[in-house]
């Protein structure tokens, strides 16, 4: 009897539970003309979210160290996608395990894959043949990619149209100081020095702006393990190149790094851990390192510092969280 009673209980709830589904999907159309648009990165949310201003609400899905190769949708992210008036991704197979949801969307509602909608011939191949979808790591070649975003939530929420005119501007203008610090920081750095070792190949735009050659310990996307050999070519590359610092990432794991840096001072090279750097994700929200720019500047003062050249201890805007900036010697 009483697992009758649950069982009719379970329905009710269900039916309710349906009911306020139905519900909330139509009543935000009638009750209000502010669109709702998600995005799954944060390197594309917050410049988007101050673009658009007041006339659109942007929300970000993935937070401070997760990783977008391997994030999987759950149910809430579902219920909010299908929910969003508009979805905003990088594309290029980085937000791998939601394209399919995300295209099946589209027939709905406005997609807008950031990364696709500049010209093919900037985005960077790797091994000649897969897009590396990091574009982020080049401000200018970013800044390009909200702009086209931001054409494209103009067009689908006429609304935008004013607000992008008004705020566009000003936020690309903060995008190109960063680009001129960096790229000034980096002419510090005496060209042997210019090598950023990092643990997985999410720098590679970054080295191309600004003339380093990276390495990665794994590969374009988390999703394969660096195999022995690659961390053993690696940790003699670093002892070879005499290279000061490995750096760890938010969003990815360290032990990886960990051998690499093992492996080179085994062989005698003197190498540090770095700060950890964002690369997919970015810092909490409401800080500065939570915001594009603050990441760009926490990114580029820490391994230009940890390399041996010149940058303000707290950045360019004299924002920088120092507790982030501190080597680990250790390993
Ligand atoms: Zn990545």
């Amino acid at each position: 009897m009483r697992q009758i009673l649950a069982h009719s209980r379970n329905l009710a709830r269900r039916l309710i539970l349906s009911c306020l589904l139905a519900a909330s999907v139509t009543i935000p159309a009638i009750a209000s003309a502010k669109p709702m648009i998600l995005a799954t990165i944060a390197q594309l949310g917050e410049p988007m979210s101050r673009i658009l201003g007041d006339c659109a609400t942007v929300e970000t899905l993935l937070g401070p160290g997760v990783d977008p190769h391997l994030y999987r949708l759950t149910r809430s992210d579902v219920a909010k996608a299908l929910q969003a008036d508009g979805l905003m991704a990088n594309g290029l197979n980085l937000e791998a395990q939601m394209r399919d949801m995300f295209d099946r969307l589209s027939a709905r509602k406005p997609v807008i894959y950031a990364g696709e909608l500049l010209d093919p011939t900037k985005i960077v191949l790797t091994g000649g043949v897969v897009p590396d979808p990091h574009i982020w790591m080049d401000p200018r070649l970013w800044a390009e990619a909200l702009a086209a975003s931001a054409a494209a939530a103009a067009k689908a929420f006429p609304a935008c149209v004013p607000s992008v005119a008004q705020n566009q501007a000003a936020v690309l203008a903060e995008i190109a100081a960063v680009d001129a610090y960096i790229e000034a920081r980096v002419a510090s750095l005496p060209p042997s020095a210019r090598v950023l070792a990092t643990a997985h190949d999410a720098f590679g735009y970054f080295g191309k702006r600004y003339g380093m050659t990276v390495l990665g310990v794994q590969g374009i996307s988390t999703e394969s393990e660096a195999g022995v050999a690659h961390i053993r070519d690696m940790a003699q590359t670093i002892y070879d190149r005499r290279i000061a610092a490995v750096f760890v990432e938010t969003s990815t794991a360290a032990r990886a790094v960990d051998a690499v840096i093992e492996g080179a001072r085994a062989l005698g090279a003197i190498v540090t851990k770095g700060p950890a750097l964002f690369s997919d994700a970015m810092g909490p929200p409401g800080t500065y390192e939570g915001a594009y720019v603050g990441m760009l500047d926490h990114n580029a003062t820490s391994v230009v510092r940890a390399l041996g050249g010149v940058a303000p201890e707290r950045g360019l805007n004299g924002r920088l969280n120092t507790a982030r900036q501190v080597k680990d010697t250790s390993g």
